[in-house]
């Protein structure tokens, strides 16, 4: 027995040593990124015109019998008067309501084109919370350090970015071998718009037979991590796919009647089993591939102290998934999520039930798709008698490669713009419209190029939603570059 304990005790003390010693050579080694040049980039227009953009209230709704469309002819209006060259030299065409598609054509038209993609739409001020605002809302105030108002992160600061930096391109004469599409949707906020513009662009250009090389959206963002002396990055997110969303009603039936004559359980009672059943079944947590690239990346660059946690990661997976089961946050990195959102029962305080039912959304891995998630309901709930519905739904997207041409650009370009970004694939949560893309392009990448903490990534869509205009220039700068290089061969 005391041999076994020794041979125990040996091997453990033989791991930490090689621990010890993996961690030191647990570094990524420093790359030679290419040498940027200065870009001409007019900031002072930009505010501007950034400021004046967040003052047009192209508030987008469900029903398009309530969107202001003077508005967004407004804005229309605006970019041409703000960007005559873009004007001049790229044609546009309007797409369904307010969408609109400008198209600057390569000297290779052969060659497949590059999507550039913005929303102009921006989501409305909560009843109630417009006093909250230290400036207001729609006023694109700016005090000199931030631009505020709503779009000011989501994402009106992307757009004008894109046509400034195209504005800028084409005033240096530059002329692109691919062509060049920006493509602007204008219901991106609306959830499942049944007339969504994204997806009509997309349908407009396979209809004129376009296929795109690459197509860039919002989505990531960089982040700054600072972990005292273990940790100082710009996680630099790409996100490389969305999760899907779809909402299933799960009812149970029984007999009603009076109140006062209940059986022991009424439909309401046994739903109560059917909603622990469903949550006490969590989808299977795994860990994609992005995330263990995510982790090796983080781990190779951090302290040595981290490092000997992060060189064991692989092994450490089990426990790591069990980590992240149990933070919400983190969880819905690793599996489908399932929320029970919405009940209904009886309409009456004396009537029982004859039908109660429960809406569950599900967030869906990419993989997992809307049918499975039906099964998945039916494989988990023990009471065999109920009724599921699918009410609507989107399925996840195709995960984009890695190893693109497009990726590898902005993995370059991004790093190379500062040593301390670091980029890695990563699966954005919510949708956007570049999914909409998938029939007209493989390579779709979800990133905005600004620096933004999570403080300030909270302020979109809600109060106080303003951006650092420190982080702006490098945006402006970043995309130049990307249409340079992405359409130079
Ligand atoms: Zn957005």
């Amino acid at each position: 027995m005391k041999e076994i304990g020794i041979i125990i005790l040996v091997l453990l003390g033989a791991f930490v040593v090689i621990t010890l010693i993996r961690a030191i050579f647990f570094k990524e080694k420093k790359q030679e990124t290419e040498k940027l040049l200065p870009e001409m980039i007019n900031m002072e227009k930009y505010c501007k015109d950034l400021s004046d953009a967040i003052k047009i209230k192209t508030i987008s709704n469900y029903d398009r019998e309530l969107v202001d469309w003077a508005e967004f002819d407004r804005f229309h209006a605006f970019l041409e008067e703000r960007f005559p060259l873009v004007h001049k030299t790229m044609t546009k065409t309007k797409v369904a309501d307010a969408s609109l598609v400008y198209k600057w054509e390569g000297t290779d038209p052969s060659l497949d084109g590059i999507a550039m993609l913005a929303h102009q739409d921006v989501v409305p001020i909560t009843a109630g919370t417009e006093q909250d605002w230290e400036h207001e809302p729609f006023s694109g105030y700016n005090d000199g350090e931030f631009i505020w108002g709503r779009g000011a992160m989501d994402m009106k600061n992307h757009l004008i970015a894109v046509m400034e930096c195209m504005e800028e391109l084409i005033n240096e004469g530059f002329r692109p071998k691919r062509t060049v599409y920006i493509c602007l949707g204008h219901n991106e906020e609306v959830v499942a718009a049944p007339d969504n513009g994204a997806k009509q662009i997309a349908a407009y250009l396979k209809e004129q037979g376009v296929h795109l090389e690459a197509v860039l959206d919002e989505g990531g963002a960089i982040l700054p991590v600072k972990l005292g002396k273990l940790l100082d990055i710009n996680l630099t997110g790409v996100g490389i796919a969305e999760k899907g969303s779809v909402n299933y009603k799960v009812s149970v039936n029984a007999k009603g009647g009076h109140s006062s004559q209940p059986p022991k359980h009424t439909a309401v009672g046994k739903l109560a089993d059917v909603i622990k059943d469903i949550e006490n079944h969590q989808f299977k947590a795994t860990m994609p591939d992005y995330l263990k690239q995510l982790i090796k990346r983080v781990g190779m660059n951090a302290g040595y102290p981290l490092r000997v946690v992060l060189v064991n990661a692989p092994i450490l997976q089990p426990l790591i998934l069990a980590i992240c089961k149990n933070i919400p946050a983190a969880a819905s990195l690793i599996r489908t999520c399932t929320a029970v959102t919405m009940a209904e029962g009886s309409p009456q305080f004396n009537v029982l039930p004859q039908k109660a039912s429960v809406t569950v959304n599900f967030r869906t891995m990419p993989g997992v798709s809307i049918k499975d998630v039906e099964q998945h309901i039916r494989d988990s709930v023990r009471n065999k008698d109920i009724d599921v519905e699918f009410l609507v739904g989107k399925e996840s997207s195709q995960v984009s490669p890695t190893d693109s041409r497009a990726f590898q650009t902005i993995k370059e370009l991004a790093e190379a713009q500062n040593s301390k970004n670091l980029v890695t694939p990563f699966l954005v949560m919510g949708g956007t419209d570049a999914y909409n893309y998938e029939p007209v392009c493989e390579n779709i990448y979800r990133f905005a190029p600004f620096v933004a903490d999570t403080k300030l990534l909270l302020c979109t869509h809600g109060t106080n939603e303003r951006i650092p205009i420190a982080c702006c220039e490098d945006a402006i700068a970043f995309f130049k570059r990307y249409i340079r290089k992405m359409t130079q061969d």
